[in-house]
């Protein structure tokens, strides 16, 4: 059986004194379970004290973004050896965000998932379509060719610890959450394609989340799906007692 993961994406959100405030009311709270896995994906300033308070706990932390190189004349860029250094665990790789604004490819995607293995890092790596592309009855195509690209080359043991977040583009920050049998259909897409890609085997050991709109109170509907297993979560993680809820409905 796979875990849940369940992944707070706080975005361009809190200041200093708010991200402690979260870990200190999080911390200690996570229930220790084996099925379920938190993750704080936080903007680079805090990484660093969110990895000292959550050392011993079961929240893990996540960078948002990062480059592929190591180091070198990047201005403002943020490297894998700098997170591993810092602690970090997990590393959020082609947010739609950071593709719409910030020209992030399916081939700097590729990149950046070779590069976090080759530090010790997982990826969480997004894919997901756009109204426009879900009305054009696109959604399989693009999000298969998001998938494939994104996993080129790595082994069938980094694919396996690849987490995949499926996060429709129009529900994301909208209110609109996909109904839990399109969100699953998706997935289960997804999983297929992983399959083709490598083996049945480690394709059922790929973790993929639904991300766009997930709350309290539909999370646990997501999670009863078959191919959805763990939410990458923007607003409503933004809250310690929500996102609390949100992991309590993973175990
Ligand atoms: P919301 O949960 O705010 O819709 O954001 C989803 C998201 O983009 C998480 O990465």
């Amino acid at each position: 059986m796979r875990k849940k993961i369940i992944a707070g994406n706080w975005k361009m959100n809190k200041v200093l004194s708010e991200s402690n405030q979260f870990v200190n009311a999080v911390v200690g709270k996570v229930p220790d379970s084996e099925q379920v896995e938190a993750i704080v994906c936080a903007p680079f300033p805090y990484l660093s004290s969110l990895v000292e308070k959550t050392n011993g706990s079961k929240v893990k932390v996540a960078a948002q973004n990062m480059h592929f190189e190591d180091n070198g004349a990047y201005t403002g860029e943020v490297s894998p050896v700098m997170l591993k250094d810092l602690g970090v665990s997990h590393v959020v790789l082609g947010h739609s965000e950071r593709r719409e604004y910030f020209a992030e490819t399916d081939e700097t995607v590729n990149k950046k998932a070779h590069a976090a293995f080759h530090h010790g890092l997982t990826p969480i790596v997004c894919v997901g379509e756009t109204l426009e592309q879900r009305e054009a009855n696109e959604t399989k195509n693009h999000v298969e060719a998001q998938v494939k690209k994104a996993i080129e080359g790595l082994s069938d043991e980094q694919v396996a610890e690849t987490i995949v977040a499926y996060e429709p583009i129009w529900a994301i920050g909208t209110g609109k959450t996909a109904s839990s049998e399109d969100a699953n259909e998706v997935c289960s897409h997804i999983r297929n394609v992983i399959k083709e890609v490598t083996s049945e085997a480690i394709a059922e050991k790929v973790v993929i989340q639904y991300g766009g709109s997930v709350k309290p109170s539909n999370i646990e509907e997501l999670l009863s799906q078959s191919d959805i297993d763990g939410a990458l979560v923007g607003g409503a993680s933004l809250e310690a007692e929500s996102f609390l809820q949100l992991v309590e409905a993973g175990t």
